[in-house]
């Protein structure tokens, strides 16, 4: 277990790490941030922010030297760079996990051997192959960059068999999966946490309600019943298991007709989780420094029903209104001028148990 004095690196410099950053305050942790850009939403409230490229060996170097742990902020970390500091300084998640959610084909392959339902997918490399994928996924499919893709960014879907070469020159003709598309009732995630320990601990499950491939609000309880949501929590931790896990990680689900399809993992904290802040005895930021650093867990128990709203873009010019809202707890990221899609603080309201609207 890291004592209070430790320093806890984090790579990434955005509100995810800024919120881990403000949750390790409470527990005596100093936070580093090794981050490129030079105005970043973390750095305000880190006591160090070292700005250089992610593969810049000699600032990894300096990074490893004054850090005793070290985590992301997000999946895009170079894994060249976990690696090289994993050669110095303890890393959680462990880069595998990385290596894994990188590449959706990776990914959906591990989960599937793992004997967890995804949509049905096929790995795509050329435009020529996608006619006979279409064949056997059926239409409309969604083709997604195997890397790189998050917010709806590098997918296209496709509504007919000619259109399969302008929608891979659309993502770039980079690898890809070409998904079959899923006619789900909702989408729900479970935050997951797991201890160098082994112990496991999920937060109840949310519905995650998105608009133009964004989250734009989270609801808790997710309203599926008890059977599905235990069924979303059983599969959380076999993946936690699976992939030897430390920290927190975001599990987003389809809720379909015939039960539940993964769609995506996140290793890291996850947006979904943001209302544990103020729903929670515990958030998930506060979690996931517990689990870096080498602590037991702390309490998952929700006290009040929730639900999460992102500011994006303009959203946040209300910023005075809900400052005079009593029902809202309002987060902002610092993150300057607002631009459209750029999340910029989100809003939680508690309600309770039992009482949350729709
Ligand atoms: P992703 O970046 O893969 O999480 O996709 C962003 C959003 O697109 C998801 O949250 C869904 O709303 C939608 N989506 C992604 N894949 C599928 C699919 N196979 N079928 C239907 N909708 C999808």
């Amino acid at each position: 277990m890291l004592a209070p004095g430790s320093t806890i690196g984090i790579l990434g410099g955005g509100q995810l790490a800024r919120m881990m950053a403000l949750a390790a305050a409470p527990l005596g942790f100093r936070v580093h941030i090794l981050a490129p850009e030079s105005d970043c939403p973390a750095a305000d409230v880190s006591a160090f922010h070292l700005c250089a490229d992610y593969t810049n060996e000699a600032a990894l170097e300096q990074f490893a030297g004054g850090v005793d742990a070290v985590t992301y902020e997000f999946e895009n970390v170079p894994l060249v760079a976990a690696r090289i500091l994993a050669n110095r300084v303890p890393i959680w998640p462990d880069p595998h996990a990385l290596a894994v959610s990188q590449d959706r084909l990776v990914e959906k392959q591990f989960l599937n051997r793992s004997g967890l339902a995804t949509a049905p997918f096929e790995p795509i490399d050329h435009a020529d192959q996608i006619p006979l994928a279409l064949v056997r996924l059926g239409l409309p499919a969604i083709l997604k960059t195997r890397r790189m893709g998050y917010d709806g960014k590098g997918q296209v879907l496709i509504r007919s068999a000619d259109e399969a070469a302008r929608a891979f020159a659309a993502i770039g003709q980079s690898p890809a999966v070409l998904e079959g598309f899923v006619s789900f009732q909702r989408e729900i995630s479970v935050i997951a946490a797991r201890a160098i320990s082994g112990q496991i601990a999920c937060y109840d499950p949310a519905w995650n309600r998105h608009d133009d491939h964004i989250l734009r609000q989270s609801l808790i309880p997710s309203g599926c019943g008890p059977e599905i949501e235990s069924d979303a929590l059983a599969k959380a931790k076999k993946i936690a298991e699976a992939l030897n896990y430390v920290g927190v990680l975001g599990i987003e689900f389809f809720v379909t007709a015939d039960g539940l399809l993964i769609n995506e993992i996140a290793p890291r904290v996850h947006n979904s989780g943001h209302w544990t802040i103020d729903g929670c005895a515990l958030s998930q930021f506060e979690q996931h420094i517990r689990c870096v650093a080498g602590w037991p867990l702390g309490p998952v128990i929700r006290h009040a029903d929730a639900i999460m709203d992102n500011l994006i873009g303009d959203d946040v010019l209300n910023w005075a209104e809900l400052a005079h809202d009593p029902t809202a707890r309002l987060h902002l990221y610092a993150k300057g001028s607002p631009r459209p899609g750029r999340k910029m603080g989100h809003v939680t309201r508690l309600y309770p148990i039992g009482q949350r609207p729709e």
